[in-house]
């Protein structure tokens, strides 16, 4: 797998410190960024997968990225960490 880390719940290049997600204590989280998980707790969640594809279509258009990139982007999340558990499985 690729040394650089993505969210495991949103696909965002996890590349900066203060992109990553915190815990209660206030430790960082590595799997998640500071949008999707914070103090511990997921920011949304009852979100599905389904809209989560909705949100970084938007995200991404929102910041002028090339249409394939953002269709890679989608295309990844249901591999991540969050959308693999069979409960939240389309
Ligand atoms: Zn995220």
């Amino acid at each position: 797998m690729e040394a650089n880390n993505c969210c495991q719940s949103c696909s965002m290049p996890l590349d900066k410190p203060e992109l990553l997600g915190t815990e209660k204590d206030g430790k960082k989280n590595n799997e998640y960024c500071v949008y999707c998980y914070q103090n511990g707790a997921f920011t949304n969640p009852n979100i599905t997968l389904a809209e989560m594809k909705i949100l970084v279509k938007q995200q991404m258009e929102k910041m002028k990225m090339e249409q394939s990139v953002i269709n890679r982007a989608v295309d990844s999340l249901p591999g991540l960490k969050r959308w693999r558990l069979p409960k939240t499985a389309l």
